[in-house]
């Protein structure tokens, strides 16, 4: 028989928090690929900007501040939520959101092969649930991809040092604090094979949190000083996180940096600022305790995967958050050894992905590089616990697979019917440590059916755990008695009316995708995006109160200073003087803060004249600042 051989081009993808990254095999090697801006990692942030192109990467990055309302950054930190996200007008889901980070990798992967059918492996953290897990695959469906793998971060970074130092044996602690989520994984190498022996962490820490704490004791200050909350004011807001990450940045290569912002929010129409100091150990400080959780994971993993501290021979750094010198030296401190500088913090993850996906291809087959993983938490279900006297207390834990397995796993267990003539039993999955479900976390629940009738004990229903290699949970029950099969799966029970939604997501992401004509963060030029046109409107009509916003924001008009977008424009411009205040003399910064002030109001009018009035004022006055 002639079995024809098909080879689509397989990817991989870090789609993190903070920076996304694609790569994929050549010559042996993974790469990275990158943009046409020469910019391999892409910053996760999407914009819908007041043409209604949605732009994902450094120029959404950039305009998080002057356009909070349009833009979204750290959407992973949402994943497997329900959380609706409002974005220009319009409500997304934060699948929704992350597959236009994808879309962007698609734009990326079709350049290199040309528009097709490409697989994707897609990372996420090890410590990810299974809603994480499933939103995540969607996401990369939504954006085009068939999601051949979800895999751990942490196991990628490891095959991508794996595959460069396939003599190394030992056990590597790989240690991955990013931008939302902290991960820690013991890892054995021996003879190319790369075993994960045990995983922890924590789905919401992370580098976020570090500038979060600073915006706090920024605010704070503000408001001992000037009586006014300036995280009550959007953009203050944005810009005091925008201020914050910049701040930790450059602690970690220097011990004092100044802020100053003249500008950060408005009181009585009085313009309150910002002026302070800070010192690397005040940072410290601030961000200790949560440094030192994750030292406390990374003990409890090596307890886990059976070692002691003098056994991690090496230690592998990931993700920018471990530039932070408290990190490096804390590590250092508890485990005396010195962390690897061959690992790329930024890349490894997207590499290994890649060099997971070449595994997958056969591209990498000759390597001898294998890698196992294991089920990061346990999962069973609830049931009722037997006190003593024959008393019962519902919510239970009952593992079924558990913590630190080896993946793919299947294991079945039996429970027996609580009551006479039982006929159904609610089977309420969780994942979890703890000896009560209350305390874990959800998974799903269903309903099993057309138990024959029979006293109390009599019935088994037998409940199978499938745990596959992209660590995402199929839940089977089957009732045992009398050769009659029945089951149903999780799945089924999540799945069923996900069809049509899914269709109509990729439906309505392709038409607000491309109504850009190749925006991507590369594309400084905003003016060439066509506005919508009105025909395609009604594809929109479906959103509630879509239709509403569109005849407010969108002019269709030949003018090209339509009302919104000389709003936005303004508001870009207010931005862009605040930032400019920093660096001039008092008395032009006076001049300046006095009609960003009346810009403001401008704004708030929406007087057009007067806006595009004080607009020429605030541009005549930067264009003097730049002389
Ligand atoms: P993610 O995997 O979550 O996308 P990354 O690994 O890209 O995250 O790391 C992003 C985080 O690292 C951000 O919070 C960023 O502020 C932080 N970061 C990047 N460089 C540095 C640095 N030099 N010092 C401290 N933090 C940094
Ligand atoms: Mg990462």
């Amino acid at each position: 028989m002639n079995q024809e051989h098909t080879s689509r081009p397989v990817v991989g993808i870090d789609l993190g928090t903070t920076n996304s990254a694609i790569g994929y095999i050549r010559g042996g090697k993974p790469k990275l690929i990158a943009a046409t801006n020469g910019q391999s990692l892409l910053p996760s942030v999407v914009l819908i900007d007041p043409k209604g192109t949605v732009i994902v990467g450094q120029n959404a990055k950039d305009a998080l501040v002057a356009m909070p309302d349009r833009s979204i950054a750290a959407v992973k930190r949402k994943m497997g939520s329900n959380e609706e996200i409002v974005l220009a007008g319009q409500t997304f889901t934060p699948e929704e959101i992350s597959a236009f980070i994808l879309k962007e990798m698609k734009r990326r992967a079709d350049e290199l092969y040309g528009e097709g059918e490409i697989e994707a492996v897609i990372t996420v953290p090890a410590y990810f649930t299974d809603e994480q897990r499933r939103a995540t695959k969607r996401a990369g469906e939504l954006a085009g991809f068939m999601v051949e793998r979800i895999i751990n971060e942490p196991t990628a970074a490891a095959l991508s040092f794996g595959l460069d130092h396939l003599q190394e044996d030992g056990n590597f602690l790989v240690y991955d604090l990013g931008g939302g989520t902290f991960d820690v994984s013991i890892v054995e190498m021996f003879s190319g094979v790369l075993e994960v022996k045990a995983s922890s962490g924590d789905r919401m820490l992370g580098g976020e949190d570090f500038d979060w704490r600073l915006v706090n004791w920024f605010a704070e200050q503000i408001l001992a000083e000037h009586g006014i909350d300036p995280r009550l004011d959007i953009r203050g807001k944005a810009m005091l996180k925008e201020e914050a990450e910049r701040v930790k940045i450059a602690l970690s290569t220097e011990n004092t940096v100044s802020v100053s912002l003249p500008l950060v929010t408005v009181k009585d129409n009085h313009p309150v600022g910002l002026a302070v100091e800070v010192t690397r150990s005040q940072f410290v400080a601030l961000i200790e305790d949560l440094i030192a959780q994750t030292m406390e994971r990374m003990s409890e993993v090596i307890k886990d995967a059976e070692l002691s501290v003098k056994d991690i021979d090496e230690v592998l750094l990931v993700g920018g958050s471990t530039r932070i010198p408290l990190v490096r030296d804390t590590i250092s401190a508890l485990l005396g050894i010195v962390p690897r500088s061959d690992v790329h913090p930024d890349e490894a993850v997207a590499l290994g992905a890649a060099v997971q996906a070449g595994l997958k291809s056969g591209l990498l087959s000759e390597s001898g590089l294998i890698a196992t993983d294991v089920a990061p938490f346990s999962m069973g279900i609830a049931v009722l616990a037997e006190k003593s006297g024959g008393r019962t207390r519902p919510g239970e834990f009952s593992p079924i697979i558990g913590r630190n397995t080896v993946i793919p796993v299947t294991r079945s267990q039996k429970f027996y019917t609580s009551a006479l003539g039982q006929t159904a039993v609610a089977i309420e999955v969780y994942q979890g440590e703890h000896e009560w479900v209350k305390y874990n976390h959800r998974l799903g629940e269903f309903m099993m059916e057309g138990i024959p009738e029979n006293w109390k004990g009599q019935e088994a229903v037998e409940v199978t755990f499938r745990y596959n290699l992209n660590g995402i949970l199929e839940v089977t029950a089957r009732s045992v008695s009398s050769g009659e099969e029945m089951s149903i799966t999780l799945q089924d029970a999540l799945n069923r009316n996900n069809r049509r939604e899914f269709e109509e997501s990729v439906q309505r992401l392709q038409e607000l995708w491309e109504n850009v004509p190749q925006a991507s963060e590369d594309d400084e030029n905003l003016e060439d995006a066509s506005l919508f046109d009105p025909e395609d409107w009604d594809l929109l009509s479906d959103i509630p109160g879509d239709l509403d916003e569109l005849d407010e924001n969108w002019d269709v008009s030949e003018d090209d200073e339509a009302p919104t977008m000389l709003h936005e424009d303004g508001k870009l411009l207010m931005q862009q003087a605040r930032k400019t205040l920093a660096g001039m003399e008092s008395g032009q910064q006076a001049k300046l803060i006095d009609t960003i002030q009346e810009l403001e109001q401008a704004l708030q009018e929406e007087d057009v004249d007067k806006l595009k009035h004080v607009m020429e004022r605030v541009t005549d006055l930067l264009i003097d600042a730049e002389f």
